[in-house]
């Protein structure tokens, strides 16, 4: 485990979470379901495994809304002001977070490592230099680190007894 913990929050300021490990991964998303859950051009989340992650204050809600595979998207939001933390995706469920990066305190150190579902992004946007991007989804095995793609491996494998 890596020694830094990032910290972060809602907009009212009660809802505080602790991250304390480096990214699995960073992902953003521009596919219609991002859009409309966001109201923006795409989210952008920073995967790692739930008990990395811990609430340190606050309290919170949890919305179900369908991923684009069909499953149950959960959105863990602050139960006061409802600013969206994290998601619980269908492929890793509770296991895993996708951590809305811009409720970081110092999300500037955090940089995509793939922009995704650029087919369904917003026709005016401009696609950010030195990142790569795909037209749905990436294999990860062919992107990751090694280290990063065992912790993704591990954590699937949990998600997904055989
Ligand atoms: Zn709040
Ligand atoms: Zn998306």
């Amino acid at each position: 485990m890596v020694g830094e913990v990032r910290s972060g929050g809602c907009a009212c300021g009660a809802a505080r979470y602790e991250i304390k490990d480096e990214p699995i991964f960073v992902n953003n998303c521009h596919c219609r379901q991002c859009q409309q859950q966001t109201g923006s051009t795409s989210v952008l989340n920073m995967f790692v495994e739930m008990e990395k992650l811990a609430l340190v204050s606050g309290e919170t809600t949890r919305h179900v809304v369908k991923a684009g595979s069909g499953g149950d998207h959960v959105i863990v939001r602050c139960a006061l002001c409802g600013t969206a933390l994290w998601s619980h995706y269908p492929r890793l469920g509770e296991l895993g977070a996708g951590v809305r990066v811009g409720t970081l305190d110092n999300p500037a150190d955090i940089r995509p490592d793939a922009v995704i579902y650029t087919a369904e992004k917003m026709e005016w946007l401009a696609l950010p230099p030195g990142i790569p991007a795909f037209e749905a989804n990436y294999n990860p095995a062919e992107l990751l680190p090694p280290d990063r793609f065992a912790r993704l491996k591990a954590l699937a494998a949990k998600a997904r007894p055989a």
